[in-house]
């Protein structure tokens, strides 16, 4: 049996590297970004008043001049204007520099009386004071944005500042979430006392919406060989990603094994040494379809979905890895098997600015309600078994 790590590894090696698509840039927040985006220009792409006010040179203030004939007025937009010696030009936010101007005046400081600019007795101004000088926020051509980054609204400003108006992410990833079992029974229709409500099937396509995979079509197949076989194939015709729950275990009617192998996916794993979720199997398909099959406790399922299911998709969609993330235990944790455990937690943080999980106990692998409220999910090496309070573990948040 495969250790967690064995596990992501295994699926890491053997996902394929998704290829790409050019989405308009009022779509591409959230979508993972896989080209370089370069500077258009350099920013500032001018010296760029900062301040309402008078722009003068520096050598006439310092001479003693206080006095200012206007010139002429400039506003953000306008061409640049040439300064004549003893003048001042008065000028906005946002303009640019006029040529022989190196100092600007904030309108708070001046009064203006028949066409002139009088600055203040005891104000100092200083040479190229409220001036944001060309290029010095980056040059023309400067790498701002790189492969792997998840478009965020703050990156979409940059992109629309190089003047993109498309750009190149990770394809959209057409994916079938599947719900398999005799017992299971949609939300809105009647239910009987032996039947199980269906809450895997929603429940992992609003995870997998979360994380930006948004393609998401769900089908139930009830545990029956032959029609698993047929609805099964279909999907894989159609799909790059499946995901199935349920099914997966040492159950007479845990048949996708077989039938997974039977339509030429070949497996990559079955079983991890993990609680919940050991019995998690892996595979790829005859054209390269990712095909997850989590076992149907709902915790399991969810837990193996974050952090199998996402994780995957993600690296093999090209998106940077992050740094992983570390919390401590609030509280004494024993877990006996030599299992890992993934444990869902809540996060705290103390005045000491530590983040700190707070264990949330799950009666068994099928009590899902109490996963509400939760973070995420702590990473507890098998080797151990005590778990003090204050020990560090690896984080993934839902
Ligand atoms: P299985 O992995 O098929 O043996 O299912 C394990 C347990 O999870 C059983 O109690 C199932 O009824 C339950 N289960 C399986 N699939 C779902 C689902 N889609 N929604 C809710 N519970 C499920
Ligand atoms: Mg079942």
């Amino acid at each position: 049996m495969l250790t967690t790590a064995e596990a992501r590894d295994a699926i890491l090696g053997a996902m394929p590297a998704f290829d790409t698509e050019v989405v308009p840039v009022h779509a591409a927040t959230g979508r993972i970004l896989r080209q370089t985006v370069r500077a258009e220009r350099d920013q500032p792409p001018f010296d760029r008043v900062m301040m309402d006010g008078i722009a003068i040179a520096f050598s006439d203030f310092d001479a003693g001049t206080r006095e200012f004939p206007i010139q002429t007025t400039q506003h953000a937009g306008d061409e640049q204007q040439s300064l004549r010696p003893g003048s001042c030009v008065e000028i906005m936010t946002g303009a640019s520099l006029p040529q022989g101007a190196d100092c600007i005046v904030p309108v708070e400081r001046i009064s203006v009386s028949n066409g002139s600019a009088e600055i203040q007795a005891d104000y100092a101004a200083k040479e190229r004071q409220f001036i944001h000088p060309q290029a010095s926020d980056h040059a023309k051509d400067a790498e701002l944005l790189t492969p792997g980054t998840r478009i965020s609204p703050m990156d979409i400003a940059v992109i629309t500042s190089c003047g993109l108006t498309t750009v190149e992410v990770a394809r959209s990833l057409v994916i079938r979430v599947i719900s398999t079992g005799n017992e299971l029974v949609p939300a809105g229709e009647p239910i009987e006392k032996h039947q199980i409500r269906m809450s895997n099937g929603p429940a992992v396509i609003a995870m997998l919406g979360k994380h930006g995979y948004a393609n998401c079509v769900h089908d139930h197949i009830r545990d029956e060989p032959e029609l698993l076989k047929e609805r099964i194939a279909r999907h894989l015709e159609e799909a790059d990603v499946l995901v199935l729950s349920g099914g997966v275990s040492m159950g007479k009617a845990d048949y996708l094994p077989e039938v997974l192998e039977g339509l030429g996916v070949e497996v990559v794993f079955h079983k991890v040494s993990q609680r919940p979720g050991k019995p998690m199997w892996f595979g790829i398909g005859p054209t390269q379809q990712a095909v997850f099959a989590l076992p149907g406790n709902p915790v399991s399922t969810l837990v193996c979905c974050r952090h199998y299911v996402v994780s995957a998709l993600d690296a093999a969609s090209g998106l940077r890895e992050a740094a992983p993330e570390f919390a401590s235990l609030a509280q004494d944790v024993t877990f006996k098997p030599k299992l890992t455990c993934f444990l869902p937690v809540r996060l705290i943080s103390n005045v000491g600015g530590q983040m700190l999980a707070m264990p949330v106990h799950t009666n068994t692998s099928g009590d899902f309600a109490s996963l509400s409220g939760t973070d995420g999910c702590i990473e507890l090496p098998l080797q151990e078994s005590e778990f003090r309070a204050g020990t560090t573990a690896r984080l993934l948040r839902w």
